[in-house]
């Protein structure tokens, strides 16, 4: 008996030793510099060329959009750049009206070693509800918005609605009304203070739409758009969709992003873009 007893409080000391240890190595260690994981959170698939200022001769009468969400991971912490189309407690490999998503971002954050937990920062290009569908998962991780983009997400709508704008889904990101939040301006936010992850202000899609600068050690500079377009076919033939907030904000934001890519020589990644995300390295694969 007293064997035994002995023998049991000392594979108790041995979990106790080997535990801290286990759970330590769980959690990733930071990269030496940036990584960019790409994730696929979904499919829309829109049959309607004029609301994005196209006829169907122009672009055809369906457009199948891609839904990636991004994990930017920096020596210093980690950012989640838009969050899905679907929640991850609704997903079932089936199609949803038009949304389609077969993995959740749960299980594609676990694959490369992460959880919601791990998330120092959330950023959403802006508030559409196929931007923000698992929002309240980063509740505990630091909010980066603009005033005018969070004063739209949560004053209530003025009489007679907001004029234009396009779907939104409220429920899917209540809970960032209480997370810690950092309020961005109309200068370039700087988010880990080296100018590798840095979120630049392109309003007129939404009130204070975002898109994301990454200046990565082998892939050089990536320019993730949001929404600033939907179709490649807009940059050329200056078509706006028509649920634009501002299309004349959205102008000025398109010629500020498009000089900046030219000067320097960044990729454009239209988001939906589905021939753009075909091409791209999903997760687990990296870009860094
Ligand atoms: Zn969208």
């Amino acid at each position: 008996m007293k064997r035994l007893a002995l023998g049991a409080a000392a594979a108790t000391a041995v979990i106790f030793l080997i535990a801290p240890a286990t759970i330590a190595q769980n959690k990733p260690k930071p990269p030496q510099s940036v990584r960019l994981y790409v994730f696929d959170c979904g499919l829309l698939t829109m049959s309607a060329p004029a609301t994005f200022g196209f006829t169907k001769e122009e672009i055809g009468e369906k457009q199948p959009f891609a839904v990636p969400c991004y994990l930017v991971v920096h020596p210093k912490g980690t950012l989640m750049w838009d969050v899905g189309v679907i929640p991850d407690s609704q997903v079932n490999g089936t199609a949803q009206g038009i949304s389609t998503v077969t993995k959740t971002l749960k299980s594609q954050l676990a694959e490369v070693g992460y959880s919601a937990a791990d998330i120092k920062y959330l950023a959403l290009s802006h508030l559409h509800s196929d931007h923000t569908a698992n929002a309240n998962d980063f509740a505990a991780s630091t909010w980066l918005v603009h005033q005018n983009e969070h004063d739209a997400m949560f004053a209530p709508p003025p009489a007679g609605g907001r004029g234009g704008g396009g779907p939104m889904a409220s429920a899917t990101y209540s809970k960032l009304k209480d997370s810690k939040t950092i309020i961005l301006t109309d200068k370039d936010y700087d988010v880990f203070g080296d100018g590798t992850v840095v979120i630049q202000y392109a309003p007129g899609h939404t009130p204070g739409h975002q898109v994301l600068f990454l200046k990565l050690k082998q892939s050089g500079p990536i320019l993730i758009a949001g929404d600033l377009y939907h179709l490649p076919q807009e940059i050329n033939m200056h078509r706006f969709p028509t649920f634009e907030f501002n299309k004349e904000q959205s102008a000025v934001s398109r010629a500020k992003v498009e000089a900046f890519v030219k000067q320097t020589g960044a990729r454009l990644w239209i988001e939906h873009d589905l021939a753009t995300f075909n091409l791209l390295k999903t997760a687990p694969a990296f870009y860094e």
